[in-house]
């Protein structure tokens, strides 16, 4: 069986964006590379969105970019803007046919849909699939969006809707996403933070006719694409070990108290890439432990609290929009960070931190 120098367990989104960082830095011209994707074939599944908190390979899949952004609560609305750091939307559909068009160049890259096809015994491997079955009574992401078009202009498409939690919470965390690609287009998706084992939760369909029938007023249009998710708010219990570097959601590069992963998998990708050549001897990568310890504590209060967090993130974005944005993308200074803190309620806080 073939043997390669590395292979890559999952060609998806952090998978191809570590094959596309090793291929534009010239890291596989004497090096082989296998890819492991089972998917039959590429085609948008998501839309990618975060604070441009530094460049990225991928400015040409960007559907949009905004500069400002709302928060609602049932009461009221609030109002950001940051010109330093756009909030972006990537389709990754053009991200996959992107990334793609340029490893298919490469003769030393392969693609095969199992590890068992060749022989791994020697290889580094850098896998993104989640190993065994996950828990369905942690905390999860959870949502389904739709791309909705209309025949009139009725968005303002200068400025998202980031959480709307004026909505239904049936005791768990509920809030609504719109992202206006156009006039008369948008992405609108219903998010639930709560565990997978609550069904009743899961009328998405429902959820959203609802929601941009008497909340956003909308009566006709026509459903582009649907895309729908669970985003584990927990990190993966198993290991890397010398010849194995997890990678993507797999790898811990999922900020729990967002979902928000994918400029993560970027840095990843480059500090991989930065050190491919003494990888063995490489430490574990991640985004900063200060964000992993207040997440935690975060989570905590969310799970016993879930009824004061429409409140509390709407407080949290009362801090200055440079300042909260850089906090949820992990790049804040201990200022900013205490900054964000004093807007959390403290004694709910202070007592999840000793529970
Ligand atoms: C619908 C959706 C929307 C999201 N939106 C955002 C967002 O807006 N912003 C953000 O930052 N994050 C977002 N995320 C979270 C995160 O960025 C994505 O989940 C991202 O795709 C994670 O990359 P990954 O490579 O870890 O996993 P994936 O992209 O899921 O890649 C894993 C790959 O492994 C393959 N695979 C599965 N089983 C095997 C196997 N046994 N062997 C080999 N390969 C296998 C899969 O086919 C897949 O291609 C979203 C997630 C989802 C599901």
């Amino acid at each position: 069986m073939k043997e390669f120098d590395y292979i890559i367990i999952g060609g998806g989104c952090a998978g191809l964006s570590l094959a596309y960082e090793l291929e534009i830095n010239r890291k596989l011209k004497d090096k082989t590379l296998a890819i492991i994707e089972p998917r039959e074939e590429y085609k948008r599944d998501k839309t990618w969105s975060f604070w441009k908190v530094f460049d990225h390979n991928f400015e040409d899949c960007v559907i949009k970019s905004w500069n400002n952004f709302t928060i609602n609560s049932s009461e009221s609305s609030q109002e950001l803007t940051s010109k330093n750091f756009p909030y972006q939307s990537i389709d990754s559909g053009k991200f996959y046919e992107k990334i793609n068009s340029k490893l298919s160049f490469n003769q030393n890259i392969s693609f095969f849909k199992r590890l068992n096809e060749i022989n791994s015994k020697n290889s580094i491997i850098f896998n993104s699939v989640f190993k065994g079955e996950q828990n369905k009574s942690e905390l999860w992401q959870h949502f389904q969006g739709i791309e909705i078009e209309t025949a009139k202009d009725i968005f303002d498409d200068e400025i998202l809707n980031l959480m709307d939690f004026n909505c239904d919470q049936r005791n768990d965390v509920h809030f609504f996403y719109t992202l206006p690609f156009k006039k008369n287009k948008a992405l609108i998706e219903t998010t639930w933070l709560s565990d997978l084992d609550n069904q009743s939760l899961m009328d998405y369909d429902l959820q959203l006719e609802n929601y941009i029938k008497n909340n956003l007023g909308i009566k006709n249009y026509k459903i582009n694409f649907t895309e729908k998710g669970a985003i584990p708010l927990f990190y993966p219990t198993f290991k890397n070990n010398d010849k194995n570097i997890n990678i993507g959601s797999a790898g811990g590069m999922t900020r729990l108290s967002t979902g928000y992963t994918f400029l993560n998998i970027q840095e990843h990708s480059k500090h991989i890439v930065n050190n491919i050549d003494e990888i063995e001897k490489l430490k574990t990568f991640n985004f900063g432990k200060k964000y992993q310890f207040l997440d935690k504590v975060f989570l905590k209060v969310l799970e016993s609290h879930p009824e004061k967090m429409p409140k509390i993130f709407f407080d949290m974005f009362k801090a200055s929009p440079n300042t909260i944005i850089k906090f949820l993308s992990n790049k804040s200074n201990i200022l900013e960070d205490i900054n964000i803190i004093s807007k959390m309620p403290k004694l709910i806080f202070i007592k999840a931190l000793f529970n």
